[in-house]
């Protein structure tokens, strides 16, 4: 694993987040390697950096945070990244996950709504030395047609629906994993969870097999809206 080899002093840090991380039950480890390379402490805002290695969600402006690391890497086990695909993320926030992201899949599209937070994540993204990420801004739940289809779209914010849009740009065999509104998801798969979300959303996993789609909860939630034309309609 190369928690000590960016050449920062965070190498011990980042080591016992990875540690945190496999107690949390994460095994995959191509996901693993790519929490042990990423430098948490350059999307974090400075004042911060101190706590850049905590297994917490932090403040990053705009009243938008930097997700959880636990959440994260669930996130990117549930998407199964083999190193070749496509990736289209919605919501940039900081960029840490986008950086994430370009360890385990061949091109990264991310889509940020708040002009601010895209220009702070290229910085820190060029900070960080990653490439293979574009970062664009627009509404996210329109996807990014342009460079569609994608093999996995990730969804770093709440939407009260499965916005159509995402459906249509996921390839063949593609996953789509989001936090969707408890309302959204039939009882009786909420049931087959190992513990019901007890806030208002869940994470459920999309898979397009055969021209069809089909879902999956996969546990609890807990992210900042979606919005947009097919999220919400403004900050609440
Ligand atoms: N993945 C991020 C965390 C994202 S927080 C990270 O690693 O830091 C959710 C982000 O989604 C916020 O930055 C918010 O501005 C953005 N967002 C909300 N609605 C959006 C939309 N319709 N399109 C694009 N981004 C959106």
């Amino acid at each position: 694993m190369a928690a000590g080899r960016l050449g920062d002093t965070y190498g011990g840090y980042r080591a016992r987040l990875l540690e945190r991380l496999r107690a949390q039950g994460i095994q995959d480890l191509a996901v693993l390697r790519a929490f042990g390379e990423t430098p948490r402490h350059l999307f974090v805002p400075e004042a911060l950096r101190h706590r850049a290695y905590e297994d917490g969600a932090l403040p990053i402006g705009h009243g938008q945070t930097i997700s959880q690391p636990t959440t994260q890497a669930r996130y990117l086990e549930a998407l199964g990244l083999s190193g070749t695909e496509r990736v289209l993320e919605i919501g940039t926030g900081s960029g840490y996950q986008a950086a994430l992201l370009s360890h385990l899949a061949r091109v990264v599209v991310s889509v940020e709504r708040v002009p601010p937070l895209a220009q702070a994540a290229l910085a820190a993204l060029d900070e960080a030395a990653i490439t293979g990420v574009v970062v664009v801004v627009g509404d996210g739940s329109l996807g990014w047609p342009a460079e569609a289809p994608y093999d996995a779209i990730l969804v770093a914010a709440a939407s009260p629906v499965v916005p159509k849009p995402l459906l249509r740009q996921l390839a063949e065999g593609g996953r789509l994993v989001l936090p969707l509104d408890v309302g959204q998801v039939p009882a009786e798969a909420l049931r087959a969870l190992p513990e019901p979300p007890g806030g208002g959303q869940v994470l459920v996993r999309i898979t397009r097999q055969g021209g069809q789609y089909y879902a999956e909860p996969l546990g609890a939630a807990l992210f900042v809206p979606l919005i947009g034309r097919h999220g919400f309609d403004q900050e609440t």
